[in-house]
């Protein structure tokens, strides 16, 4: 369902905490942004999460995600977390089952600064990269082994799995999203340890450039790339790693950024039902107080229009969002004093 079409199909799981908040909240904004676009977005907002759970002791609904994958265009996601539930089972079954069941094998992670005085670093004018993680394998897939627990022979092990296919599409997924921003793709990977997998990134890495004239690479370690991410963070464009390395690296990058409440995120299947959700999770210390900050919903939102071919739309909510941060027209987080319903009327007056 990749055709442009004037109506936006869209599942949205608001799930736990702050995530009801915040989609709702950017919903009443993205809408009629949306529409002043001549686009109509339809939703149909699904009760997934930590109270279904409790009640039916369902997560994903039998048959729901086919019927999502055949009618929806995109699903707009909040956050899972509840204290009552705290082995995050039904985060395990909800979350990464629809990662699993609808391959989204890249996580993509935009750190730009919205507002330089809001980043812990010093020099943080023009930082503008995306981290792509690969969110289907590594150390992620629970492979391992643990012999003799609890006495002085024990042995833990667990398995990073990598696989050709898997390395193949992100590393050129990474490719095709740098040759449409500054044509730059950094490797991050740690093949001076880990020499298996190392050796397939590095190869497959090589090769899929051959296909990239244009696009320029380089490599670093994970940790000296972590180094770099604060004394260096404008050399980067595009940085392709495994799914551990993205996880660390594009925690740093959000830290950069000033706060979560502004981190974006997307898990996609290129082309294929995918998944867009605020980095942050349900913040179960300020639910209900009406101060979750939207933006990072709305951010998402723009990553949703971009990923479905609204660029300009997309645009346009971007320069919205970063002039209530620049207007200091903001949530407690970001140092302002207004609420999230607050924030949106804010956006809204844009429109
Ligand atoms: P979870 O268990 O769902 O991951 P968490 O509270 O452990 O929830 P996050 O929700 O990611 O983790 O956030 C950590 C802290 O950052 C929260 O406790 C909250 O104070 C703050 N925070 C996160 N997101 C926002 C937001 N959108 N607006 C304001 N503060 C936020």
């Amino acid at each position: 369902m990749s055709e442009k079409e004037n109506t936006i199909r869209l599942a949205s799981i608001p799930g736990d905490g702050i995530g009801t908040e915040v989609i709702r909240s950017a919903l009443e904004y993205l809408s009629p942004k949306a529409a002043s676009f001549d686009v109509n977005i339809d939703v149909e907002e699904l009760d997934w999460g930590a109270d279904k759970w409790l009640r039916e002791g369902v997560g994903i609904p039998k048959g729901k995600l086919e019927r999502l994958q055949k009618e929806k265009h995109a699903i707009f996601f909040g956050a899972v977390g509840d204290p009552r539930i705290p082995d995050m089972a039904h985060g395990r079954e909800i979350l990464l089952g629809l990662r699993k069941r609808l391959d989204l094998y890249a996580n993509v992670r935009p750190i730009q600064i919205l507002k330089p005085e809001l980043s812990p670093l010093k020099n943080a004018q023009n930082i503008d990269m995306v981290i792509i993680r690969e969110n289907t394998e590594g150390i992620y897939v629970g492979e391992g082994t643990h012999e003799s627990e609890g006495t002085i022979n024990e042995r833990a092990c667990d398995i990073s799995v990598n696989t050709y296919m898997g390395v193949e599409r992100i590393i050129r997924y990474a490719f095709e999203l740098a040759k449409k921003r500054r044509g730059h793709v950094t490797l991050v990977d740690k093949n001076n340890a880990m020499r298996f997998g190392g050796s397939l990134w590095q190869r497959t890495f090589k090769e899929v450039a051959g296909d990239f004239a244009n696009v320029e690479t380089a490599h670093l370690y994970a940790d000296v790339a972590c180094m770099r991410l604060v004394d260096d963070p404008q050399r980067f464009d595009v940085i392709v790693t495994d799914n551990l390395f993205g996880d660390i690296l594009s925690d740093i990058g959000a830290s950069i950024m000033g706060s979560l409440g502004l981190a974006a995120s997307a898990n996609i299947n290129p082309g294929k039902l995918s998944l867009f959700e605020p980095v942050h999770g349900s913040a179960p210390d300020i639910v209900g107080q009406g101060i979750a900050n939207p933006l990072a919903a709305v951010m998402t939102g723009a990553m949703l229009f971009d990923e479905l071919g609204y660029l300009e739309l997309a645009t346009s909510i971007r320069k919205d969002a970063m002039g209530a941060v620049r207007k200091g027209l903001v949530t407690p987080d970001l140092g302002g004093e207004l609420k999230t319903e607050a924030v949106i009327e804010e956006l809204v007056s844009h429109i």
